[in-house]
């Protein structure tokens, strides 16, 4: 059947209105504080774990007036645990930028949410059709497997892409459809095995008819290996800790001094986006430099990397 995106808008809405996940936390009630911050955790975080960060970061910062004082640190410990923390760092430059720029107001013209830190095309898309109902393409990884199915598209081309997402939106109802897209894409338009019997797009779908499902998954790329040793001085019950700023990840969060090395007896194995850590541990005596003694009530109140913490965490149950 000839794709027709008017057909495909009110089954896609339909569909959502049945068997959407309208009980996700940033879902009960939209606010456009609320998607940024859910589309944010929601970048490169899976939708069960971004959950409890969500609820937590909410209950904290529920909108951004409350949000307007906090410190970059303060953020950071939010995300204690849920990686790229990056995007912690976007959500505090662009509040900044927020009350300076926009009166403390979420802006709601595209080229205005554009211009934050951290969002790019389809954050900003999202916050416009959900929070504020404007017809804005999006194309996440979810949405793009689903319009790249449905037109069976072999490879990924970013241009076409867009092309297509904006070309099935529901223009008079993005709210509803884009949300729908999204968990079509999530819970039925699987990687792999996709449901398409159960799929409300499964009529028109080229991919469903060729047999034929692409993934557009980029090729992974072999992580590097970096070994780190930490440097562990106690005292008093403390643990002296700095400020990294030099690692070229995990900048600004607070550790043991280290020493990259070319081999260690790796503790823990942790793996970011491009490199795989190789963590040691070594107590050891001396005058460390360039940081402060920490004491162990009061790990929980620094932005620590995960690994990290769970060691420290250790160590103050054992011998501080
Ligand atoms: S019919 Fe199948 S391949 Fe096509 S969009 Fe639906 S689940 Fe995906």
């Amino acid at each position: 059947m000839e794709i027709s995106k008017n057909m495909i808008g009110s089954e896609v809405t339909t569909w959502y209105k049945k068997n959407g996940r309208k009980d996700l936390p940033w879902r009960i009630k939209t606010t456009p504080y609320r998607v940024w911050i859910s589309e944010m955790m929601l970048q490169q975080t899976q939708v069960n774990t971004a959950k409890d960060y969500f609820l937590n970061f909410i209950e904290q910062y529920p909108d951004l007036e409350s949000i307007k004082n906090a410190s970059e640190e303060e953020i950071l410990i939010l995300w204690k645990g849920l990686g790229y923390y990056r995007r912690a760092k976007f959500i505090y430059q662009a509040k900044e930028k927020i009350f300076k720029d926009y009166n403390g107001l979420f802006p709601d013209e595209f080229e205005d949410i554009i211009s934050l830190p951290g969002i790019g095309k389809s954050t900003a898309g999202a916050i416009l059709s959900i929070a504020y109902g404007k017809p804005f393409p999006i194309l996440d990884a979810n949405v793009k497997r689903v319009v790249g199915r449905l037109y069976n598209q072999e490879s990924y081309q970013e241009k076409k892409f867009w092309e297509l997402s904006k070309k099935i939106l529901d223009k008079s109802n993005p709210f509803l459809f884009q949300q729908g897209i999204m968990d079509i894409g999530a819970t039925i338009c699987h990687i792999h095995n996709p449901q398409c019997d159960e799929c409300p797009l499964g009529r028109w779908c080229l991919s469903k008819k060729n047999g034929s499902f692409y993934t557009y998954k980029k090729k992974k790329t072999p992580k590097k290996k970096v070994f780190l040793n930490y440097e562990i001085y106690k005292r008093d019950g403390c643990i002296y800790m700095i400020k990294n700023m030099d690692l070229g990840f995990w900048n600004e969060l607070w550790m043991p001094p280290y020493k990259i090395v070319e081999n260690n007896n790796r503790e823990i194995k942790h793996g970011l986006s491009h490199r795989e850590l190789h963590l040691e541990f070594l107590v050891t005596s001396g005058t460390p430099k360039g940081g402060k003694w920490i004491n162990k009530n009061e790990f929980n109140n620094l932005p620590t990397p995960k690994p990290i913490s769970d060691k420290l965490e250790q160590y103050a149950k054992s011998f501080l």
